[in-house]
């Protein structure tokens, strides 16, 4: 598998997923070097959506496709924003506007618990219909804020207190949170499972 094609359009993700496979000897690629249509997600749940994303890139492409598909679960809220996280507020969702509905439903539940995770899920399928997909996930549990604090990061980060660090994500440095996040771990998670698929072929009589 020396090419794999990412089924999303963020730059950021892209050089974040090259740099983790870079000792694979894997090329990752946008789809958005190929005429690749952009996939409904019509799934209910996150693995459901990465699943129906990357398969969309590897049927217009005919490469072997990454996708990921993450969001904010939060307890008081029975789970959401979750898979709803991007387009909480509706169909001119931004940050700013997502952030406020949560902290406007939370402050009618002044008594429930604030504690809340993210959640990053991300598939990897050999071709269109591959059967055996590689699936990771990777949590990062914290805590909803009242109030906003730091400039970094993106989303629901200025909100995400992580209690043993003290700091919330967007406090933490950019490397730090990649370090520890739910989408650096489903990624370790990923390395890990395709190190030992590569491993495992090698060894094929
Ligand atoms: P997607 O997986 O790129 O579609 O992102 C889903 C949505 O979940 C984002 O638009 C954010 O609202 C939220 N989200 C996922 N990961 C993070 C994160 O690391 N920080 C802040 N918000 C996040």
């Amino acid at each position: 598998m020396d090419t794999i094609v990412l089924a999303s359009g963020n730059r950021k993700k892209l050089e974040e997923m090259r740099a983790i496979l870079a000792p694979l000897n894997v090329n990752v690629v946008a789809q958005s070097e190929y005429d690749v249509p952009e996939a409904e997600e019509t799934g209910l749940t996150f693995v459901e959506n990465a699943l129906i994303k990357a398969r969309n890139a590897s049927l217009h492409t005919g490469l072997p496709a990454i996708a990921d598909d993450s969001g904010l679960e939060v307890d008081a809220l029975n789970g959401a924003p979750g898979i709803y996280s991007a387009r909480f507020s509706g169909a001119d969702a931004s940050d700013a506007k997502n952030n406020a509905l949560l902290i406007e439903m939370l402050a009618d539940l002044p008594d429930a618990p604030r504690s809340a995770r993210y959640q990053a899920l991300l598939v990897l399928l050999r071709h269109a219909e591959d059967p055996t997909p590689l699936i990771c996930q990777g949590t990062w549990e914290g805590e909803i804020l009242d109030t906003p604090r730091g400039e970094h990061g993106f989303g629901y980060d200025p909100y995400f207190l992580i209690p043993a660090a003290g700091e919330t994500a967007a406090e933490m440095e950019p490397a730090e949170k990649n370090r520890i996040s739910h989408r650096g771990r489903a990624l370790n998670d990923l390395i890990e499972q395709l190190e030992e698929r590569q491993r495992r072929e090698q060894q094929r009589p």
